[in-house]
């Protein structure tokens, strides 16, 4: 077994009691109204225990956030369904992910078939999330550094997500997205934010909309908090 997980006592076994956790969970996500079958069908197949210590695999399926360590959250699971709804995935979009965390928003972009470009601003869940996601088999392009400026090295990305909250939209993300681009973020205070998407429609053009209110931990850094 992998060091990280003896260390961790993470274990990496998709039980029956926790795939049926997941299937109800599905069916949980669709009466709340997310309706994307694609995206329903990556929430049931990525093992979110997988993320938990085996101690608290009772609480992986609920709709809950859960602490992660380092004063972080795994999202909770409507909130990840719903920012990825609203992405409209293709397969092989180039998504830039805000927010690295301990990647299972991660693993759905990437059982979507996105190419994922994940930036994370903290070096323990960074290196956690780097050595776990390949182990088991999510291997996206992962980053450590500020993301409130996005990756200009890797721009443009044909969606960007952004999983922490903001107190305004950074420019430099919208720079960074190709024309036809979508960006998801919350925007808002310390206690509550709005979900934003913005649609890049020209070179200096964009759609916005201003959704559902949601509470976040806060985007911290250069363009943001
Ligand atoms: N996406 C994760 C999931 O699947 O559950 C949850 C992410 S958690 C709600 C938000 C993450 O954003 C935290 O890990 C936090 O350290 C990170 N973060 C905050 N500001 C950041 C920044 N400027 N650049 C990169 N990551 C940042």
């Amino acid at each position: 077994m992998h060091n990280f997980a003896i260390q961790m006592a993470y274990k990496f076994v998709d039980n029956y009691r926790e795939q049926g956790a997941r299937k109800k969970l599905v069916e949980e996500l669709k009466k709340k109204g997310i309706a994307d079958e694609q995206v329903l069908q990556a929430i049931g197949k990525v093992p979110r225990h997988y993320f938990f210590d085996e101690t608290f695999w009772n609480q992986a399926y609920k709709d809950i956030a859960f602490p992660i360590g380092e004063g972080q959250t795994i999202s909770q699971p409507y909130t990840v369904a719903y920012q990825t709804e609203l992405l409209h995935i293709n397969k092989g979009d180039k998504v830039l992910e805000i927010g690295t965390g301990c990647g299972y928003q991660t693993c759905i972009l990437l059982e979507l078939g996105a190419k994922v470009y994940t930036i994370e601003r903290q070096e323990k869940l960074y290196e956690r999330t780097k050595q776990v996601l390949p182990h088991i088999k999510y291997k996206p392009k992962f980053f450590l550094g500020d993301g409130s400026k996005g990756i200009p090295l890797h721009a443009p990305y044909d969606k960007i997500i952004v999983t922490a909250g903001a107190p305004t939209v950074p420019e430099i993300l919208l720079d960074q997205l190709n024309i036809g681009g979508i960006l998801v973020i919350p925007v808002g205070d310390e206690n509550s934010q709005k979900m934003v998407t913005i649609l890049k429609t020209g070179e200096h053009d964009y759609e916005k909309h201003v959704l559902d209110t949601f509470r976040f931990v806060p985007l911290v850094g250069d363009k943001a908090w």
